[in-house]
């Protein structure tokens, strides 16, 4: 025996390499052994026959929050994640530089996907989601942020900001430059949120080569596209000279109108993440899967949807040599899907519909070698989701999810 586990009859679509044909991959020790048409079943210990399947390296989400007990945003992720394709998943900013070490102990280390995270250039993070991180700019240190990173650069990706009137009060961009400060320190990207109240222009002027902007087809204003649903020439610019766009659909961030019209223009995301988060998965967007299916209803191909999951997520967090991708030698994670065909409706975060054809369904995902079917992780998923809606509805004030009343103290009225 040679191999550990073999997958035979897939569709392999693999950007990074241009593959999309049917191949059998062959791992051991939990890295990617061989990639060819045609392996021997004899030479492996165990087989999984994907029958045609669709194939890829394992999808990369690189904004969700994760930081579950410890922020209003977080959820238990590690099974969601096994039971949906995505073998890293990178934490948008949940930690901050005062939170980070209680993330890597009890969220980043114990689990099985990979868990990466963009730091909060706020040193609380996204603890408390009803008041702005950054609305007081004492909470914001570049050297605080960047000492993080550089010393657990094994989980820390780059630097987070939210940069919309709610998060930042009356500061306009001067969190993004302290932000930026502390990425120039490390040599890191920094990912911005974007949204309402703070001009989208001024934001990208402050935007490096290598930047992502996330949230890029939200709709609640300080949009990409002007009021003729024309892209800004400053997004054009932007672009142009390195800055990524990233979806971050999240609970209100994606909206099917600007993402039409931009795609009409020609103007599209490069990378596809979810914002997975308390008030989102059980809510707007299910899966890194769900999100895709929704950009195919636009009209991207699927090879489209699996370049932007999975070798361009990769290379926005400066991980494309090691994840992403099957090259041969590196870490076995894998995800296969089954595209079925159908009447489908999908909807963004403002209730707006959108008609597919198509839906992707994660049939099987590897991580480091190791098979997960969404069943064998069914029982921690509803956990999952309970705890998601617990959290949603204590940040919504929806007191009656508990049982209780401001009104009567829990006694019966
Ligand atoms: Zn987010």
């Amino acid at each position: 025996m040679i191999y550990d586990l073999l997958l035979s009859g897939a569709n392999v679509i693999d950007p990074s390499q241009g593959i999309n044909a049917i191949k059998d991959v062959a791992l051991s020790d939990g890295i990617i052994a061989a990639v060819e048409d045609k392996i021997d079943p004899n030479q492996a210990r165990q087989r999984i026959d994907l029958n045609g399947r669709i194939l890829t390296p394992g999808w990369v989400d690189i904004h969700a929050h994760v930081y579950a007990g410890a922020t209003t945003w977080g959820i238990k992720a590690d099974a969601h994640c096994l039971a949906t394709g995505v073998t890293t998943i990178v934490d948008a900013g949940s930690p901050g530089w005062a939170t980070f070490i209680g993330f890597k102990e009890f969220i980043a280390d114990p689990a099985r996907t990979q868990t990466l995270a963009f730091v909060h250039i706020s040193g609380i993070g996204l603890a408390y989601g009803p008041i702005g991180e950054m609305e007081d700019l004492r909470y914001g240190d570049p050297e605080r942020t960047a000492c993080v990173i550089q010393n657990w650069s094994d989980i820390c990706v780059g630097v987070k900001v939210r940069q919309a009137q709610f998060q930042v009060g009356s500061n306009g961009i001067e969190p993004l430059i302290l932000a930026n400060r502390s990425a120039e320190l490390v040599g890191v990207p920094v990912m911005v949120h974007i949204g309402a109240g703070v001009p989208l222009p001024d934001v990208l002027n402050q935007m490096r080569n290598g930047d992502i902007v996330t949230h890029c087809y939200q709709g609640h204003g300080d949009l990409v596209t002007d009021q003729d649903d024309k892209v800004l020439p400053e997004v054009w610019e932007a672009q142009k000279r390195g800055v990524l766009f990233d979806v971050g659909h999240g609970g209100g961030s994606f909206n099917f109108e600007v993402a039409r019209n931009s795609l009409a223009n020609g103007f599209c995301a490069d990378v596809i993440s979810t914002d997975i988060h308390a008030n989102s998965v059980h809510r707007t967007v299910n899966s890194l899967a769900d999100a895709g299916s929704k950009l195919m209803s636009l009209g991207l191909s699927l090879t489209e949807v699996v370049e932007r999951t999975t070798t361009a997520a990769a290379t926005a967090i400066g991980r494309e040599k090691e994840i992403g991708t099957l090259r041969l030698g590196t870490v076995a994670d894998l995800a296969a899907f089954e595209i079925t065909e159908g009447e489908f409706v999908y909807y963004d975060c403002h209730r707006q519909e959108n008609q597919g054809t198509q839906k992707i369904e994660p049939v099987l995902t590897v991580r480091a070698g190791t098979p997960y079917r969404p069943e064998d992780v069914h029982e921690e998923l509803m956990e999952t989701l309970r705890r998601a809606k617990e959290m949603s509805a204590l940040s919504g004030r929806n007191f009656e999810h508990f049982g209780w009343s401001p009104d009567t103290g829990g006694r019966p009225r």
